[in-house]
């Protein structure tokens, strides 16, 4: 072992961390063989620095949160101002300007009709919640026997156990199957499960019909429907045609069952628009957000919701309707200004023109790819593109899973100074906004030298 200094700075927090530390996502026991764990010592822009020096450009903005770089100087005196005036207050019977304008601010930007906010804590808290007020809604509304959700085939929608419920990850599921409320589940709308010749739109338009036969059977029992707009994440990266969205607006409409839009991940800007919603011009019932909403900087997350469904949980004391989860950390204005100084950048800089100019960057950089022997599924939306790492091209067999080829992939980018985690076998790029064409560059250069390494044989 090297006793560089700088490297004893590094190997002394590990061993303190792996003496006192549970990680999420993580198999423990690989810490101690082949999976590295790195101290981060601070941010700058679309960088992390550990504590050697070593500098790591953050190609998925450290789980799809970080949106205008770490440690942003503006949010960073956002937060250290409202630190120092009011850092916290129960927000049953008190309130505060950050959150009141948190909440006006949300509601002009979001697709119209959508009238209040509810603050929570993190993703999975703000599905949570959409989840209980639609149901909570039909009960309010006389509808009793509407219990269940609809989700799709591949969905995340976050680990608590309603959260869980209505994903459909077997790594994150299978174990607590017996834990959880079962979802009446939907094939994906994915353009990739399309027969060959099949458009997006096509997909759509097969998968909508396949809808309509689920809520003719199931709309009566059913509170919502949930989906993640244009691009399912966690589940890999896949991608649907708007005319999904617009067409599932009107089937909810017309079987008068919730549309839950979780944006937690695609919102504020990823897609190309602010929100995903808007490609395919629709309003959801409950738009779920968190991840970017503070810019990357503070958990916190929000629902959005409309008039009709506020209105139904009004009523008298003694009538027990209204809305029960309480939060200790709601409208935490620390949180409020953090999100309050990322939305005020949205306002003041073109930052979708200047995304929309970057994904196109990323585009014609990943182009060449198309032609690797060993990738497939080549895909984009906005600021968001993936592959799939294929043993065999022509009919996308994957490699077997225990060859973790993903895994030498993150392990090679690692080394040379590249934050990309693939999920499996699927690589993926999803950089901060203030990432440069030369820095996508570099990180399109690692990655096709990493996908070679991943694919070579053994
Ligand atoms: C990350 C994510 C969540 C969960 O958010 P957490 O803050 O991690 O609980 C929920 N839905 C989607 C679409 C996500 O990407």
């Amino acid at each position: 072992m090297s006793r560089h200094p700088s490297h004893d700075v590094n190997a002394a927090l590990r061993e303190r961390d792996l003496a006192a530390i549970w990680h999420p996502c993580t198999q423990m026991r690989e810490h101690a063989t082949r999976l590295p764990l790195i101290p981060v010592a601070r941010g700058e822009a679309a960088w992390l620095i550990d504590a050697s020096g070593k500098r790591y450009l953050d190609g998925i903005s450290s789980w799809w949160s970080n949106l205008f770089g770490h440690a942003n100087p503006r949010i960073a005196a956002a937060i250290a101002g409202q630190a120092a005036t009011l850092n916290h207050v129960m927000f049953a019977g008190f309130t505060h300007e950050p959150a009141i304008a948190l909440a006006e601010e949300l509601i002009r930007i979001a697709p119209p009709g959508l009238a209040r906010a509810f603050f929570a804590g993190d993703g999975a808290s703000a599905v949570e919640i959409a989840l209980k007020m639609s149901f909570h809604y039909w009960h309010n509304t006389g509808r009793r026997e509407r219990t269940r959700f609809i989700s799709l085939a591949h969905a995340y929608h976050g680990e608590t156990l309603g959260a869980l419920s209505v994903s459909d990850l077997p790594l994150y599921r299978a174990v607590y199957a017996p834990l959880l409320l079962e979802p009446i589940l939907a094939p994906s709308p994915d353009w990739l499960d399309g027969e060959p010749g099949e458009t997006p739109d096509e997909v759509a338009a097969r998968r909508l019909r396949e809808m309509r036969a689920i809520l003719e059977r199931h709309a009566h029992e059913a509170c919502a429907v949930i989906i993640e707009p244009l691009v399912q994440c966690s589940g890999g990266m896949r991608m649907h045609a708007p005319s999904y969205l617009s067409g599932l607006r009107q089937l909810c409409d017309e079987f008068d069952v919730h549309l839950i839009a979780d944006e937690i991940a695609v919102g504020f800007g990823r897609t190309g628009t602010l929100f995903a919603c808007e490609q395919a011009a629709i309003t959801p019932d409950f738009l779920c957000l968190s991840k970017g909403l503070t810019g990357g900087a503070l958990a916190m997350s929000a629902v959005l919701t409309t008039k009709r469904v506020y209105e139904a949980f009004l009523g008298d004391y003694a009538q027990n309707n209204a809305f029960l989860h309480s939060h200790t950390f709601s409208g935490n204005p620390i949180a409020c200004a953090a999100a309050l100084a990322t939305l005020a950048i949205f306002r003041e800089q073109p930052v979708l023109a200047d995304n929309r100019a970057l994904a196109a960057h990323l585009a014609t950089r990943l182009e060449p790819l198309r032609e690797h022997p060993h990738v497939a599924g080549l895909r984009q939306t906005g600021l968001i593109a993936a592959l799939d790492l294929v043993d065999d091209k022509p009919s996308r067999r994957p490699y077997p899973g225990a060859e973790r080829r993903g895994l030498r992939f993150y392990l090679h980018a690692l080394e040379r100074g590249m934050l990309l985690r693939p999920l499996g076998d699927t690589i993926y790029f999803m950089p901060p906004y203030v990432t440069t064409p030369e820095e996508i560059d570099l990180m399109i250069d690692v990655a096709i030298q990493g996908i070679d390494k991943a694919v070579a044989q053994p």
